[in-house]
């Protein structure tokens, strides 16, 4: 008779946040396995060839030097080039009637006054949320209760406000502002160092950095790496877990989609908390957990990259950002890398316009964005040129993911079960990105959680 090896820890999900744990696991001489549902490594990150020499981020891009430490500490150690995000020239603005304007890169055109005003409340709301425990914070209960929408409007005494709050939560999470908590919102704000910074494409902002990556793969190529200093043979793709079994006093069992049993001390899992259903487990996971689950939503973020020969835009004088109040493209960013002859504009199609886009045959979503986006520059610039290449990733079409960017609170949820979300079930201990308290929802999010996931499974077992 064969005696199975026991690993002493299985972690489910080669994403960041389940490879770094993986590293925190390997680094204290224990054994690890991570088992991987899809083809390849990186979740959320991943990226594909638009040009003979240049590579787009399909899914995570941008990253800054300062407050997302631990991700340049990854393009460091990787030896990545890191692109400034371009910053200047002219917005083009889409309004509802088909018409477009443009303005200076980053100003908002006519009054703005509630927009302001609408930016002061967020930053000093979001200010006195208690990062480690939002729901200790002051009137925590009375906010989780409102939605995002609601909150904006009864603050601002402003039934208008509820545009700019559909702004924000669709083109930061891909939601409606009635989708998610108001606590919830100010919570994710305070986690990415304030709302100035979380929709900035400048120094210490959210967007301000991008992956140069000439020879490999842009974001993915952090996860391909990660993956290859692990021992060969340590992840294991196309082996989805169906079921999690801790009945047994000395060892967990998990079963794989492709049949096979493997067996550990400790189990982290890295999947969003939206799929945790997908997982069996015995005993079943507690209450707590499943309306985490339950209660959890995925925005709806999709990217379509427009590659050209030339930057037509830039040569007109305009930054390649988008903004609109209809049509598919909510927003859009120049994602060009000069030195690589990659000239190209994102396309982010999310949120309601989004799922209403995305019912549409392959064809015609490329025919609607492309209509769009060159209907509204072509009031401005001559000769827009049809592009020489696209790519288009929709998330939520795929099984192991089904959104994106991550999962977020309905209202009710942080105050009531939101304390459970990194909370060890018996051996099972859970990371993603949603779990982090910095950059949550961001690849820093994601690879602070996997740190933490796992100092605290090795622990664990170190205590044992
Ligand atoms: C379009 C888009 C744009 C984004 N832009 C940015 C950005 O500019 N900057 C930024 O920092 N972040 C951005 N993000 C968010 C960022 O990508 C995520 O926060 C991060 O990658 C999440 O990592 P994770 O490890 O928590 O989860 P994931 O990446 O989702 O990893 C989970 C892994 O688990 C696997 N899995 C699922 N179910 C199973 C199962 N049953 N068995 C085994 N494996 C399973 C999945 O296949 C996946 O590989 C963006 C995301 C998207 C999609």
């Amino acid at each position: 008779m064969t005696i199975k090896r026991i690993f002493d820890v299985v972690v489910v999900g080669a994403g960041l946040s389940g490879l770094q744990a993986a590293h925190v696991v390997k680094s204290a001489g224990l054994t690890v396995c991570v088992l991987e549902a899809t083809e390849r490594v990186g979740g959320k990150t991943l990226t594909m060839r638009s040009t003979e020499r240049g590579f787009n981020d399909l899914g995570a891009a941008w990253i800054n030097d300062t407050t997302q430490s631990e991700m340049f500490k990854l393009y460091k150690r990787y030896g990545m080039d890191a692109e400034v995000q371009r910053a200047c020239g002219y917005d083009v603005i889409q309004l509802a009637d088909g018409s477009a304007i443009k303005t200076p890169y980053g100003q908002i055109p006519g009054d703005a006054k509630l927009l302001q005003e609408m930016l002061q409340l967020l930053r000093t709301e979001s200010s006195k949320v208690n990062l480690n425990s939002p729901c200790d914070s002051d009137g925590a209960r009375e906010i989780d209760k409102l939605t995002f929408g609601q909150f904006c409007v009864q603050r601002t005494n402003n039934t208008e406000a509820t545009g700019y709050a559909d702004t924000l939560c669709a083109e930061l999470l891909g939601v409606e502002s009635n989708e998610v908590s108001a606590l919830y919102m100010l919570h994710y704000f305070k986690c990415a160092t304030g709302i100035d910074n979380i929709i900035s494409d400048e120094k210490d902002g959210g967007q301000y950095l991008r992956n140069r990556q000439a020879d490999e793969l842009g974001n993915q190529t952090i996860s391909k790496k990660l993956a290859e200093e692990l021992d060969s043979n340590t992840v294991k793709l196309r082996t989805p877990v169906v079921s999690i079994d801790q009945s047994q006093k000395d060892k967990c069992v998990i079963l794989t989609g492709t049949g096979e049993s493997i067996y550990c001390r400790k189990v982290i899992i890295s999947i969003p908390t939206t799929l945790y259903h997908t997982i069996s487990f015995d005993p079943p996971l507690p209450a707590t957990k499943t309306t985490l689950s339950d209660n959890a939503v995925m925005g709806y973020y999709s990217k379509m990259v427009f590659v050209f020969k030339e930057p037509w835009w830039r040569k007109a004088g305009f930054s390649g950002v988008l903004n609109t109040e209809t049509g598919p493209i909510r927003f859009t960013r120049d994602t060009s890398i000069p030195a690589d002859d990659q000239w190209s504009i994102t396309c982010f199609i999310v949120g309601e316009r989004g799922r209403t886009w995305s019912k549409l045959s392959r064809s015609a979503r490329y025919n609607q964005a492309w209509e769009q986006l060159s209907q509204s520059f072509g009031k401005l610039v001559h000769d827009v040129p049809f592009p020489s290449n696209h790519l288009e990733m929709e998330w939520s079409k795929q099984a192991f993911f089904l959104g994106a960017p991550c999962p977020v609170m309905t209202p009710g949820t942080l105050t009531s079960v939101g304390e459970n979300l990194t909370r060890p079930f018996k051996n099972v201990h859970f990371v993603g990105t949603e779990t982090a308290t910095v950059w949550r929802g961001y690849m820093e999010g994601a690879v602070r959680s996997g740190q933490r996931g796992g100092a605290e499974v090795v622990k664990a077992l170190c205590e044992i």
